[in-house]
């Protein structure tokens, strides 16, 4: 029988306080980024197709793609205030986290993330619908 998932049983607090460091990492993290996605923002940034795909889109695998990093690690759109420059137009991973699938395994890696994200351990209890919404966002 499946584990009962241990937020069924623990209540999470997040309130995400922008400090933008979610945002940033090595070049080994990137931001999976499907098509629809991918023209949602290009739209948003009124640019050409080719120079879109040139200058913010990684072709990670055959059917993968993923924003593209700035130096350092960070994500291409994090402008220098520690802001997402296209932020309502963000991908359906960045608007999931910290709801991300190996961040929920269990208490322990939710409370590892807590050092990457001051938001977590702040603020209101989240509904539970709130996670497993974010949860299915994640999957692809
Ligand atoms: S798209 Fe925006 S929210 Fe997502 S990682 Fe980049 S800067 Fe952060
Ligand atoms: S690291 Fe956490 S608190 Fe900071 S911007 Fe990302 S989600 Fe918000």
């Amino acid at each position: 029988m499946a584990k009962t998932p241990f937020y069924h049983r623990s209540a999470l607090r997040f309130e995400c306080t922008g400090c933008g460091a979610c945002c940033t990492g090595s070049p080994q993290d990137y931001v999976a980024v499907d098509r629809v996605e991918q023209e949602k923002i290009r739209v948003w940034l009124g640019i050409s197709k080719k120079w879109f795909r040139r200058r913010y889109i990684l072709r990670l695998g055959q059917h993968t793609e993923g924003l593209a990093s700035a130096e350092g690690g960070s994500c291409v759109f994090l402008d220098q205030a520690m802001r997402c420059r296209i932020y309502p137009v963000r991908p359906r991973q960045c608007r999931a986290y910290p709801f991300w699938p190996e961040v929920l395994r269990n208490r322990w890696s939710w409370r590892a993330e807590a050092l990457r994200c001051e938001g977590i351990g702040r603020g209101g209890v989240v509904p539970l619908r709130r996670i497993e919404t974010a949860l299915k966002a994640t999957r692809r």
